[in-house]
């Protein structure tokens, strides 16, 4: 039988210049690939408003190019699969896998009981809105607010522990249901990332640890 196929990421977000962690990482996430015959795919996260600089996405390609990184492939952006990540939230919260929440970042943070501990990137929301709304049409009506959606962790699933390769293993806690689409209806960061690992096969994540907190949501 065919092994799996290798298949690493590039995923820059154009938001200025390449920095020497960025360059770092897609060094790291390149060689991890290349070394042992995989795919490389090139992936422009240009999801994040007003922080994304057009003209980022072509200095950032010229100084991957100027590195002797390449790409496997079309390049990916992520601005023009907006409707895949709105169908799949759609999908989440048809299920009830996901639920409408009206809650501001400073409730969040005055409301959450347990205090915001290290490995925590975020708040831990407390879970104000579970369970609130029947719909987002009823959330907007009642609270008078557009809401976002937040992923509904199963609390089964209190922690999903995984294996780093350069960190060991990650005890994989949640900080509680996490947004998967804002509020103006845009993909939250975690969404994004999940569908298109998913839809394009990706089989190797290296990134900084500043996203340690992010993994096992997205696992
Ligand atoms: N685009 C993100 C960044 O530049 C990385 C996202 C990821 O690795 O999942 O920080």
């Amino acid at each position: 039988s065919a092994e799996p196929t290798i298949r690493a990421r590039l995923v820059p977000s154009p938001t200025g210049v390449l920095h020497l962690g960025n360059a770092r990482s897609f060094l790291l996430a390149w060689l991890w690939a290349r070394v042992r015959g995989g795919q490389v795919q090139l992936r422009i996260e240009d999801i994040d408003g007003p922080r994304i600089k057009l003209e980022a996405i072509e200095y950032t390609m010229a100084d991957l190019l100027w590195l002797g990184l390449d790409w496997d492939g079309d390049v990916v952006q992520q601005s023009k699969r907006l409707s895949v990540y709105a169908e799949v939230a759609e999908d989440l919260l048809r299920r009830g896998l996901a639920y409408p929440c009206v809650c501001t970042r400073s409730e969040v943070e005055s409301a959450a009981s347990a205090p915001h501990e290290s490995w925590m990137d975020t708040s831990p929301y407390p879970g104000t809105c579970r369970g609130r709304y029947e719909s987002i049409a009823k959330a907007r009506d009642r609270s008078g607010r557009d809401p976002a959606l937040r992923f509904a962790v199963p609390e089964s699933v209190q922690a999903v522990p995984f294996d780093d390769a350069f960190l060991g293993r990650d005890p994989g806690r949640i900080a509680g249901d996490f947004v998967i689409q804002k509020r103006d209806g845009g993909p939250a960061y975690q969404l994004a990332v999940v569908v298109d690992d998913a839809a394009f096969s990706i089989s190797e994540v290296l990134r900084g640890d500043d996203l340690l907190a992010s993994t096992p949501r997205q696992l």
